[in-house]
């Protein structure tokens, strides 16, 4: 049975192996693919040039658990060498997000294939760009459906989440007329009129309520005119918008437009990102259990996981996993070795409390 230092050489050949955006994911899929062939797992593999995914099930499965092997770009920064191990950790790139995860998901499959209880396994690669991969491979499987229990990897220092934020990324585009400074009567001001709008969103009521999921905004970037003495007739910026499922991805673009009184001609938006929210349908006294389990309250985090691709497939869906997510697409991001252990006797002994049910 792979042991810490098995799990911590694991670790170190996936972070080695390349997996940042653009890259063939052949490299990564090809770390994981023989340990569950060894296993004897029944493996299928939808291919796809920027994201293939793998599905792998052993016999008739009580858990499902899902990863993604692909990682952001390396970035700057660093003072520790990718797959650096010191003491018990291991540094790099996806080390926590989400490689050294994925590295308790191979340990759990091997255990839980030891004591004979079934299990399904996804690897699933531009998690970081699109999801495209999660959502063919949730799509091809409505089997997975079937699985009493699901569980995506992600980070979370083995806190359950049960919800997720939505994500709405958008341009807002204003248009005018241009004219001499000296004359403002000859145009109209494109800028002003953008910045008088977003004031408008900003500062509405939505965002930084005292509701237990507020919606956040973020005005990302702003531009516009040109010379200071010409009225500009065009001005553009950028927002992220994170909402929970008290509103549906088309209800916030519907509040957004209307904060921003798009019904002009001289507005546009152009959604550019767009993911739903997602709360779990997880049966309650079954996360009474696990919470007991793991001595942990459940919660919901702000960002998107793939658990809004899996989720309308499975909603028996947590997001539990080893590390500290604040770490992650960061320089030295990094895992402790032992918080990988603990996550397998988790994920173990979850197994379990499912058959026992
Ligand atoms: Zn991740």
């Amino acid at each position: 049975m792979m042991e810490k230092r098995e799990a911590t050489e694991l670790l170190v050949r996936l972070v080695n192996a390349s997996s940042e955006p653009g890259r063939p994911m052949r490299d990564v899929l090809g770390v994981v693919r023989p340990i569950l062939e060894d296993l004897c797992f029944d493996i299928t593999v939808e291919e796809h040039s920027l994201c293939p995914t793998l599905l792998a099930t052993h016999g008739d499965p009580v858990l499902l658990m899902s990863g993604h092997l692909d990682t952001v770009d390396l970035g700057e920064g660093w003072t520790h060498g990718q797959g650096e191990v010191v003491g018990d950790t291991v540094y790099g790139r996806g080390a926590l997000d989400m490689k050294g995860p994925c590295v308790s998901m191979l340990l759990t499959a091997e255990r839980l294939v030891g004591e004979n209880i079934g299990c399904a396994i996804t690897f699933t690669t531009d998690e970081e760009i699109g999801m495209l991969g999660a959502d063919r491979l949730a799509q091809a499987h409505p089997e997975l459906g079937q699985i009493p229990l699901a569980i995506i990897c992600e980070p979370t220092n083995m806190r359950p989440a049960i919800a997720e934020k939505g994500v709405l990324q958008f341009r807002v585009q204003t248009w005018g007329k241009s004219a001499h400074a000296s004359m403002p009567e000859l145009g109209s001001n494109a800028l002003t009129s953008l910045v008088h709008r977003l004031s408008d969103l900003l500062d509405a009521e939505l965002f930084g309520t005292s509701s237990q999921d507020p919606v956040s905004v973020n005005l990302a970037n702003i531009s516009g005119g040109n010379l200071i003495n010409v009225i500009p007739d065009s001005a553009k910026a950028e927002l992220d918008i994170r909402f929970s499922a008290e509103y549906t991805a088309d209800e916030m673009l519907g509040i957004v437009k209307k904060l921003l009184r798009a019904d002009h001609d001289l507005l546009g938006i152009e959604v550019l990102h767009e993911l739903p929210p997602f709360r779990s349908e997880i049966s309650p006294d079954f996360l009474a259990k696990i919470e007991n389990y793991l001595g942990e309250m459940a919660y919901s985090v702000p960002y998107g996981t793939e658990m809004v691709k899996f989720g309308p497939v499975n909603p028996n869906i947590l997001i539990l996993g080893p590390g500290i997510v604040e770490l992650a697409h960061r320089p030295d991001e990094h895992i402790d070795i032992n918080e990988v252990m603990r996550a397998v006797k988790a994920y173990v002994d979850m197994a379990k409390m499912v058959t026992s049910q």
